[in-house]
């Protein structure tokens, strides 16, 4: 599926949803989280529609190890590369948008 009609991050990518884009390539869309839970908070998404981290680690293995790349550089950018990557995945651990999604914590330093 590479396009969900009612999905958030679908919208997003295409630029019918506003979003403050971070990085862009072919594969990839990264912009800022809304509701930032750390002093840089950034979503990376594949611009093809999959649910989750293994359904894309199934389908196209390259564009997950790219958003880890991508991660990497937006934390070299940020704050020295370091950095938390976090793929919440099902309802039951906090996922809400089911287009996936990275979140790059970052800009800051973490305690545990
Ligand atoms: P959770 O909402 O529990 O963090 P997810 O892991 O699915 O669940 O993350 C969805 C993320 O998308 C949230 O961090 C949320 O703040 C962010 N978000 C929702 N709508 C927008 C938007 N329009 N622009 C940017 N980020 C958004």
């Amino acid at each position: 599926m590479s396009q969900s009609d009612d999905c958030l991050f679908c919208k997003i990518v295409a630029g019918e949803i506003p979003s403050t884009k971070v990085y862009e390539d072919d594969t990839v869309y990264a912009f800022k989280d809304i509701a930032p839970k750390a002093k840089v908070h950034v979503l990376i998404v594949p611009r093809k529609h999959y649910a989750n981290a293994a359904e894309l680690a199934a389908a196209d293995p390259k564009t997950l190890a790219h958003i880890v790349e991508v991660a990497q550089h937006i934390a070299d950018d940020a704050f020295h590369g370091a950095y938390r990557l976090v793929f919440n995945t099902g309802e039951d651990a906090g996922q809400s948008v089911f287009h996936v999604h990275a979140h790059v914590l970052t800009g800051e330093k973490f305690e545990e």
